[in-house]
């Protein structure tokens, strides 16, 4: 494995810090709490602190004493990456010039509000100190919506480096940088070289992966610099990124398939230079976000990014007059230039304009800059008077909007790539240098603990063989690996018991044959953490199943679900879920997320209740229940309920779904039962992109949407509804007509 020169670098510092040590130091081998406790009060400028290989449990470790800058306080592992911190663990270090490396966090989560913070409590904090090369991993309450940092930095002068955070999955920023002291501002802060890893998206308001300050202390100037760290699939939120404060910079950061944006929240006088956005056309992979005075966007790259709105690749927002602080301030001198966008899809100017934000951006400029998109189309949406924007000096492949085509030259280009792997264009000043330094993932986190993909795909595993029979079939899931395929045997499977599915699992039957499940129990699936799964080509009845109402075929853990999951079915045949009322094919949890569901060419027949029942999230707090559902080539018939309730109430705007695509589908007499409270075929509550093309409704109950908050984006095109109602849709929050775009369906309202 290739050791970066600044890891060499910082080996060496340590060696020599090691060696300037005062005579008196002491080096402490630590093997229980209690040793720990005892030297924790008399530390000396020097000591060092060796705690021993293992796993340690609920050990809460406070480092609180006062190094020299030539001798600094040293805790660390006996082996890098061998001392586990699991259980209520976590860290404080309160003092001077303390340094801290090599420990793991996993298979727990803090008792407190972070796993590391820079402070004792609220009034002492550290000062001059590093932690250095830890690794939190997965470390999350269990309970998602409860709140907590990973790392919270307090004090001033502090670095957070080369460390690996990866799988936060509950309510909280992952690395924090506090303001809420005075000795907590101007606080000069280096958070650089850390790898932050996969944070799946949480389905809510609070999934941001650094936030630098707070709204409150937004005016305080924070000099913090955030530096060469690498950002992959940070996907919590649309903020990857919030900056809250002014005076910081942040450079030089890879952002890799990471949705959101680095958005200048609020503060003023932002330096964001040289940071690089590679999207490879993921939906919503953005870019930056400028809001309030005097930022300064310069000599950054953007590729592939496909977001829109706040989450565009390139955003420049409008302001409320005389805004309140937690609002949105006004764009003041922003100098924009030097940047290049490669098939950056959305450049929205004056984003966000509506009565209350009317104030346009002022004494800007936006030069220099390069605009590529292979497909022709240009990019800027502007939704206000941009002239308080000069453009000049840019180059772009496709023609402007009339208010800023002056300033942008429209030329035919090619571009070469460089060996920073960056596009460039030959023209020269104009664009990004092509030259730019870009951090690779190997010189950020540790080079100790593996940087491993995000999600295990399904069918990657082994193919499984199981023989007919309900026993076989429990065995097989219980023994099967993550990513494996159980290859069922066709013939009947009567299962007595509950399956719990807490890995990645594909069972396939073989249809035509006769693959056939019943199952004796309130549900046959259970999804829980850690669980997707997949099911194709099976026969499933439900006569089997007991005489009570509310009965399922799949669900999920009923509560407390912190990892999310994905369902596929496909290619199946789902039939007389009817033995007693409120009969459904799936049935979220409450706090259960699915990145995913999809039925595809199956059909479902003879049903009681709802087939897709995603609507446990009902206090309107954001929260919802699934990110993308996908319904294609489906029959479904004789539905008493809805073939989907999809809800997300609220008015924040920091997700980006729930997204819905139905197409294909043929839906005979749904939604008619008199048990449907929706009274609805297929009911969505504020979800942000619903696409219902070519599909046919027989019979059937009424679409009803209704719009909330965040411009949701509704397309009905190509249906037929015959004896069934047109849909309805309403705006709740947006006065005036819907926005939903409604053409070329088909009606047959016969009496
Ligand atoms: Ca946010």
């Amino acid at each position: 494995m290739k050791v970066s020169g600044v890891f060499f670098a910082k080996l060496c510092s340590v060696a020599l810090l090691l060696m300037a040590s005062p005579l008196s130091a002491k080096e402490y081998f630590i093997d229980t709490q209690q040793a720990f406790k005892e030297i924790s009060t008399g530390l000396q400028p020097g000591d060092v602190i060796v705690l021993k290989n293992g796993t340690w449990q609920d050990f809460e470790i406070l480092l609180h004493a006062n190094g020299t800058k030539d001798a600094p306080i040293h805790l660390t592992a006996e082996t890098r990456g061998r001392v586990i911190l699991s259980g209520q663990s976590n860290l404080r270090l309160a003092g001077r010039h303390l340094l801290v490396s090599g420990l793991v966090f996993r298979d727990g989560y803090t008792p407190s509000s972070a796993v590391i913070e820079f402070r004792r409590n609220k009034d002492e904090f550290a000062y001059h100190s590093r932690v250095t090369e830890v690794v939190i991993d997965n470390y999350n309450n269990p309970d998602k919506q409860e709140s907590d940092y990973w790392v919270a930095m307090y004090g001033q002068h502090n670095r957070f480096d080369h460390s690996h955070l990866v799988g936060k999955r509950n309510k909280g920023v992952t690395v924090a940088v506090r303001l809420n002291h005075e000795n907590s501002q101007q606080n000069h802060h280096q958070i650089d070289h850390n790898y932050f890893g996969y944070r799946p998206t949480f389905g809510s308001n609070g999934g941001e992966t650094l936030r630098i300050g707070t709204s409150h202390f937004s005016l305080t100037d924070s000099y913090t610099l955030v530096e060469n760290n690498y950002f992959e699939q940070t996907n919590g939120e649309v903020e990857i990124i919030s900056v809250k404060s002014g005076k910081n910079t942040l450079r030089g950061n890879v952002f890799y398939e990471a949705q959101g944006t680095l958005t200048m929240r609020h503060g003023n006088g932002n330096l964001i230079e040289k940071n690089v956005f590679i999207g490879n056309g993921v939906p919503h992979t953005g870019g930056i976000r400028i809001i309030n005075k005097d930022q300064i966007v310069r000599n950054n790259y953007l590729e592939g990014l496909t977001g829109y709105r706040f989450g565009s690749g390139f955003t420049v927002m409008n302001g409320v007059p005389d805004s309140p602080i937690n609002r949105y301030h006004q764009v003041d001198n922003a100098r924009i230039e030097n940047n290049t966008f490669v098939n950056v899809r959305h450049i929205q100017l004056a984003a966000g304009s509506d009565a209350e934000r009317s104030a346009v951006p002022v004494n800007s400029y936006f030069k220099n800059n390069l605009i590529v998109n292979d497909d022709g189309q240009q990019p800027f949406t502007l939704f206000d008077d941009v002239s308080g924007i000069e453009f000049s000096g840019n180059v772009a492949n496709t023609q402007a909007p009339d208010a800023i085509k002056a300033g942008i030259n429209t030329q035919a280009m090619t571009l070469q790539r460089n060996k920073n792997g960056l596009l460039s264009s030959s023209a020269r000043k104009i664009g990004a240098e092509p030259n730019l330094q870009v951090v690779s993932k190997a010189e950020t986190g540790v080079t100790w603990y593996p940087k491993t993909p995000a999600l295990l795909p399904f069918d990657s595993g082994r193919v499984i063989q199981v023989e007919a029979g309900a026993e076989a079939l429990v065995k097989a899931i219980e023994s099967a690996q993550s990513g494996d395929i159980l290859m069922l045997s066709p013939g009947q499977y009567d299962i007595p018991r509950l399956i719990p599915v807490s890995k990645t699992l594909t069972i396939k039957g073989a249809q035509e044959k006769g693959t056939t499940l019943t199952y004796e129990r309130s549900a046959l699936f259970e999804i829980r953490d850690g669980g997707s799964l997949k099911l194709d080509e099976l026969n499933i009845s439900g006569e089997a199943s007991p005489d009570a109402a509310g009965n399922a075929v799949v669900r999920t853990q009923k509560w407390g679900m912190v990892e999310n999951y994905r369902l596929q079915v496909l290619n199946s045949y789902i039939k007389d879920l009817d033995i007693n009322h409120s009969f459904h094919f799936f049935v979220t949890g409450k706090g259960a997320f699915a990145d995913e569901i999809t039925l595809q060419n199956n059909a479902f027949i003879n049903v009681t209740g709802d087939i897709l029942r995603l609507d446990t999230e009902i206090e309107d707090l954001g929260i919802y229940n699934a990110e993308y559902v996908n319904l294609q080539d489906n029959l479904f018939e004789d539905v008493q309920g809805a073939l989907l309730k999809l809800y997300r109430g609220g008015t924040d705007e920091s997700t980006f779904g729930p997204h819905l695509l139905a197409s294909g589908n043929e839906i005979i007499n749904v939604g008619d039962g008199k048990r449907n409270k929706t009274q609805a075929s297929l009911y969505l509550h504020g979800v942000q992109v619903a696409d219902l093309l070519n599909n046919q409704w027989f019979s059937s109950a009424p679409v009803k949407i209704e719009h909330t908050v965040g411009e949701p984006k509704t397309r009905i095109t190509e249906n037929t509804f015959i004896e069934t109602p047109a849909p309805a849709i309403a705006e709740l929050r947006v006065k005036g007509p819907h926005t939903a775009i409604v053409s070329d369906n088909q009606y047959d309202a016969r009496p």
